[in-house]
C-alpha cells in the first residue's frame, strides 16, 4: 500500500524538513504520509496547507512501560493545548539530559560544549543521534552505530536517561487530543514485555498497532495482523524513515499489508493506493 504513516523530519532526529519529506513523499507516488517526530508535533505547521498528498499530524511520544516504549499518534490536533505542553516539557527535560551528557562526555575525556549538539539539531528535541553526529564530526568515531555502542546505548560510558510518560497518560494525551493512538513497532519489544503489554493495549486507550514496519519480519508482521484482528484493533503501516544518512530505510519503503490494512485505513480516513 501506498502510504507512510511514520516519518521524522529535522524537528526531532530526521535530516529531512517536513516540506523535504512531503515532496519526497510525492515523488514517490504516496497517497498519504504522516509527521511524527519524537515528542514532537509542530512539524505539520509547516506543511499544514498541502493539498496534493494527505499529511496527518502525528507525534511519537517515548513512553515508560517496563522499559520503554514508543506510542505513535496519528491525526491529532497538533495544537492542542495539553499536547503542546507535553511537548514543551520533554523538551526541557532533553536539554537538562543533554547537559549531563556533555558533562560526561568531558568526563570521559571528550571536549564538547551544550553548542556543538545544539548545531547539530536543528529542532527543540534533542536527541541521542544528535551526539553521534558531533562525535563523528570531531572523529571520535566513524559511523552512528559505532557512537552508540561505544558511548550511547542505555549501557555505554555516556548515557543518561531521561523523563518519560507512562503508556496510559500517552495514550490519554493523543485521545484527548483527538488522535488515534498506536503501538509503534512492536516487534522490537521484548517477548517479556509484549507479554505484559499485549493484552492490556485496548485497556491503556489503544487504537491500532503499527504491524508493519521495516524491522518486522513477514512472521511478525502476519503474527501481529491476526493479533490485531482478534483483539479488536486496527493496525498500521510506516517505514520510521529518519533520512538517508541514519538508516537504510526510504520513505515509503514499508508496502507489506492487505484488506485489514486498508480497512483500517479507511477507519482512519485514509484512502490509499
Ligand atoms: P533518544 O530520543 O535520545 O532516546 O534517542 C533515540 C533515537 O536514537 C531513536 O529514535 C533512534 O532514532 C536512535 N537510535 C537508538 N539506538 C540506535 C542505534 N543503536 N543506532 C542508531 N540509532 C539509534
Ligand atoms: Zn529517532
Ligand atoms: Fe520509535
Ligand atoms: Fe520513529
Amino acid at each position: 500500500m501506498k502510504l507512510d504513516l511514520h516519518v521524522h523530519t529535522t524537528y526531532s532526529d530526521g535530516v529531512l524538513t517536513p516540506r523535504q519529506v512531503v515532496e519526497q513523499a510525492k515523488q514517490c507516488g504516496l497517497s498519504a504520509v504522516a509527521i511524527t517526530d519524537h515528542d514532537e508535533c509542530r512539524g505539520y505547521g509547516d506543511v499544514a496547507d498541502e493539498r496534493d498528498i494527505k499529511v496527518i499530524a502525528g507525534i511519537e511520544l517515548s513512553a515508560a512501560f517496563h522499559g520503554e516504549v514508543h506510542v505513535l499518534g496519528l491525526d491529532v490536533d497538533w495544537q492542542n493545548t495539553a499536547l503542546l505542553a507535553h511537548v514543551n516539557s520533554q523538551s526541557q527535560s532533553r536539554r537538562k539530559r543533554a547537559e549531563a551528557m556533555v558533562e560526561k562526555f568531558r568526563d570521559n575525556g571528550i571536549e564538547m560544549t551544550m553548542q556543538d549538539v545544539l548545531d547539530a539539531c536543528k529542532g527543540d528535541v534533542l536527541g541521542r543521534p544528535h551526539f553521534a553526529e558531533v562525535l563523528i564530526k570531531k572523529g571520535h568515531v566513524n559511523s552512528t552505530k559505532q557512537a552508540f555502542a561505544q558511548y550511547l546505548n542505555q549501557n555505554a560510558k555516556c548515557f543518561v536517561a531521561r523523563g518519560k510518560v507512562d503508556i496510559r497518560e500517552a495514550a490519554q494525551l493523543i485521545n484527548d487530543a483527538g488522535g488515534k493512538t498506536v503501538l509503534a513497532h512492536p516487534g522490537l519489544i521484548s517477548g517479556t514485555v509484549w507479554n505484559e503489554l499485549s493484552g492490556r493495549l485496548t485497556e491503556f486507550g489503544f487504537w491500532g498497532i503499527e504491524a508493519y514496519h521495516p524491522a518486522h519480519t513477514n512472521g511478525q508482521c502476519r503474527e501481529l495482523l491476526s493479533f490485531a484482528k482478534s483483539g479488536g484493533l486496527f493496525v498500521t503501516s510506516g517505514s520510521d524513515f529518519h533520512g538517508y544518512a541514519k538508516t537504510a530505510v526510504e520513505i515509503g519503503q514499508e508496502r507489506r499489508g492487505g484488506k485489514y490494512l486498508a480497512r483500517s485505513m479507511s477507519a482512519l480516513g485514509v484512502t490509499a493506493r
